[in-house]
């Protein structure tokens, strides 16, 4: 038998890219002031900035769009997306969002608030900016390994239960209005969370009183995780591990943009009725109707059948063994990268792949610019021009230098990824000549999506 796992699925309709030259990229960038966010797409060959929202959608799913009913009230389309989602995660009240960050908005909103505490294993950006903003303290457990970028171990994503218990303790039940764990944890690498972490989580919080809340973005890839790592759970199908995923928790928020492989969608799940209740009347006033809530009618279907087709195995096994074969290309000839590989991208250490450039000259942006320049690969850098401050004029480092190459689901073929691994391996190579960089720009808030850039020369 041959081993190569291929793309399970046949390619119907192609969008070309555009091939560009080092020259044209390299005057393109500076006119964008280095930051990657500012350049047009068509001049990016391999777009790896995210996987959000970049998924190529099945023949079935456009066949679903065209089915798609519009109707403001009742829709069918409505009633085929609630009855695949209550049999995916057995939870009653199911409430469309036209994407991950309006289920977030909501729920905090209905159940957040002032001087109230969320723990997670980790916050993705927008789940603690809407706790945040909602007044809530946003708090983050993951366990100790998952900052260490050169440590394996099988669930780096998981939360670190002792800290739980003790801020429970020390916070007080009644702050604590519910607790949530993100699958697979994003923010570290996209690395998954066991089952046994979940369940005991559940156990501890029941004593406690304390609701669960899956962000479940990622919910296929970390059931199929826990298929190949964890004790128990090989003959078990992905869709049984993502069940009882799904029945530890007392609701859910969802990006269908990352798992239910649409370009745009989301949903918030709760099981406490008069919770829902709020939750739909405030969906009401900022997405829509309860039966389409943001999206349309087209939108619920494509999303319904998303949601069957990421449970297919022949499918997660293409998805987690590309992300571990383009992970493996790299260590191979030496680039530093977090290990294992997660779930929706690779990770590049930036402080170790380049040691002379320190955290305040941004290594993780000067590999970005980089790869852009030396073939056309978008990336992100996930470091301190994300994550750093400038408090009281001292430059405080993020945790962690990264840059993320995120792969689209669907989206690129075995090639690709060997020319991109071949990209990163020659700008490693070359790595004793690229600049640091300087912030010449930058607005109050959110800086990485706007801030202007330039080359520091030593
Ligand atoms: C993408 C994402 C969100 C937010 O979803 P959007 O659809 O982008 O609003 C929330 N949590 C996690 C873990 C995510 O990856």
């Amino acid at each position: 038998m041959a081993k190569t796992i291929i793309e399970p699925f046949k390619i119907k309709s192609v969008e070309p890219i555009k091939f560009t030259s080092p020259e044209y990229r390299g005057r393109v960038l500076k006119e964008a002031h280095y930051n990657l966010f500012l350049l047009k797409a068509e001049d990016v060959l391999i777009d790896f900035l995210t996987d959000s929202g970049t998924a190529a959608m099945s023949s079935k799913q456009w066949a679903a769009l065209m089915d798609g009913d519009e109707s403001y009230a009742g829709s069918r389309s409505f009633f085929t997306f609630e009855k695949v989602v209550k049999d995916l995660t057995g939870l009653r009240h199911i409430i469309p969002t036209h994407q991950g960050r309006a289920a977030e908005k909501i729920l905090f909103t209905v159940a957040g608030g002032k001087g109230k505490v969320i723990p997670n294993n980790t916050h993705f950006d927008t789940t603690r900016a809407n706790a945040e903003f909602s007044g809530c303290i946003a708090v983050d457990l993951p366990v100790q390994v998952a900052l260490e970028t050169d440590a394996f171990a099988d669930f780096k994503g998981d939360m670190d239960l002792n800290r739980l218990e003790d801020l429970v303790k020390r916070t007080g039940r009644e702050k604590i209005p519910f607790c949530m764990i993100t699958v697979t944890n994003n923010s570290v690498g996209g690395q998954p969370v066991s089952m046994k972490n979940i369940r005991e989580a559940k156990l501890l919080l029941d004593k406690f009183d304390i609701p669960l809340i899956l962000d479940a973005c990622r919910f296929a890839e970390n059931a199929f995780f826990i298929k190949l790592r964890e004790p128990g759970y090989r003959e078990k199908s992905v869709r049984e591990i993502a069940r009882e995923m799904f029945s530890y928790a007392d609701g859910c928020t969802m990006s269908a943009k990352k798992d239910a492989l649409v370009n745009i969608g989301g949903f918030l799940a709760l099981n406490d009725e008069a919770l829902a209740e709020k939750a739909r009347s405030l969906l009401i006033m900022t997405e829509g109707f309860p039966t389409y809530g943001g999206l349309a009618g087209r939108d619920l279907d494509a999303m319904a059948q998303g949601l069957v087709e990421v449970l297919d195995e022949d499918y997660l096994k293409y998805r987690i063994r590309s992300i571990e074969y383009f992970g493996e290309k790299l260590l191979k000839e030496g680039v530093p990268v977090l290990v294992p590989t997660g779930g929706h991208a690779v990770f590049l250490d930036a402080r170790r792949f380049l040691p002379n450039i320190p955290s305040s000259s941004y290594p993780g942006q000067s590999i970005a610019v980089e790869l852009y320049i030396e073939g056309g690969i978008r990336s992100v850098e996930i470091g301190s021009v994300m994550f750093g401050k400038e408090a009281g004029g001292e430059f405080q480092a993020a945790q962690l230098e990264l840059v993320r190459l995120a792969v689209p689901r669907r989206v690129y073929t075995q090639s690709h990824i060997d020319f991109a691994a071949e990209l990163i391996i020659e700008v490693f190579k070359r790595r004793e000549n690229i600049p640091g960089y300087k912030i010449t720009y930058e607005p109050p808030y959110l800086r990485h999506f706007t801030a202007h850039f330039e080359p520091v020369l030593s």
